[in-house]
């Protein structure tokens, strides 16, 4: 199927790979998601996934949708299972495809436990994720080992649609230097409030980065007390993460898409060369 001097496993009938396609892409995606893709009967797709990557199937292959289209009617979820396992059962090789990873809110967890609950052979495929793949296209390290040794990733949005409550903002905001914020669009001024509430800087450095690594990809640089503002003034739309934090601050070095455009890199976004000569 890909034509590569290593053994890929085979998808076989009856089975089912719950796979990640990464952030946009098609070049992120990984060996195993493009073999399968390349194996599979039926692909049952989410909207994060992009007609590029469904153009990679074989002639004859299904496209099902089930996924969420902003505010339209969608799939429920225990339909989507079902939908999986019935798919399995009729002895097709099934390739679930879904945005980013999988297994980071994605609801993964879920389909494949369904999938054991039903008894139906399945394999996990890893996907690059959109907090880390998205925000390395937008020249923002999650990490840097003079910024942060810990990084928060936070969904701003709970099942029934509104701030969850069951991230306690207050630790978030005092234990992690950097916090990515995945569906943080509509909540993001209420999100701000409560790091600022908690202690966070109000002009702490924010980058929102909108359909990352895809030819659409947009990212604004503001403040967390501008960030809502600057995200509704900009027409920002989803989907989009939001990094808070000084890691934002290295993409004045690190934008390296934006230095294919002619952007020029400064090579000391920290400012540690002048800090030493200062000192
Ligand atoms: N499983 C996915 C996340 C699904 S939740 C992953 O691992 O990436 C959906 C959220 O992911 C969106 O609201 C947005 O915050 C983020 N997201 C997914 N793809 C994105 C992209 N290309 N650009 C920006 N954000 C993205």
């Amino acid at each position: 199927m890909v034509d590569l001097p290593i053994e890929l496993p085979r998808l076989d009938p009856g089975w089912v790979w719950l796979a990640g396609a990464g952030p946009g892409d098609p070049g992120l995606l990984t060996l195993l998601a493009l073999h399968g893709l390349r194996q599979a009967d039926v692909v049952v797709y989410d909207a994060l996934v992009g007609a590029d990557i469904l153009g990679l199937v074989q002639p004859g292959t299904a496209l099902e949708f089930a996924g969420k289209r902003g505010g339209k009617p969608s799939a429920k979820q225990p339909d989507i299972s079902h939908r999986l396992v019935q798919l399995a059962r009729e002895g097709r090789r099934v390739l679930r495809l879904k945005g980013g990873d999988p297994f980071v809110f994605g609801r993964g967890g879920e389909e494949a436990l369904a999938l054991v609950a039903a008894g139906v052979p399945f394999r996990i495929v890893p996907g690059i994720s959109a907090g880390i793949g998205g925000l390395a296209y937008a020249g923002i390290p999650i990490t840097h080992r003079d910024v942060n040794s810990a990084v928060t990733f936070v969904t701003g949005h709970d099942a029934s649609g509104a701030v969850p409550d069951s991230v306690d903002w207050e630790s978030v905001a005092k234990a992690s230097p950097v916090i990515v914020v995945y569906m943080a669009l509509k909540h993001i001024a209420t999100i701000a409030d409560r790091l600022i509430g908690a202690g966070r800087p109000p002009d702490e450095p924010v980058a929102i980065v909108s359909r990352a690594t895809t030819a659409q990809q947009r990212v604004i640089e503001t403040t967390l007390a501008r960030a809502a503002a600057d995200a509704t003034a900009n027409g920002i739309e989803p989907p989009a993460m939001v990094a808070i934090g000084q890691a934002v601050t290295l993409r004045a070095g690190l934008d390296w898409l934006g230095a294919i455009e002619g952007r020029v890199l400064d090579p000391d976004p920290l400012g540690r060369a002048q800090r030493s000569e200062a000192g």
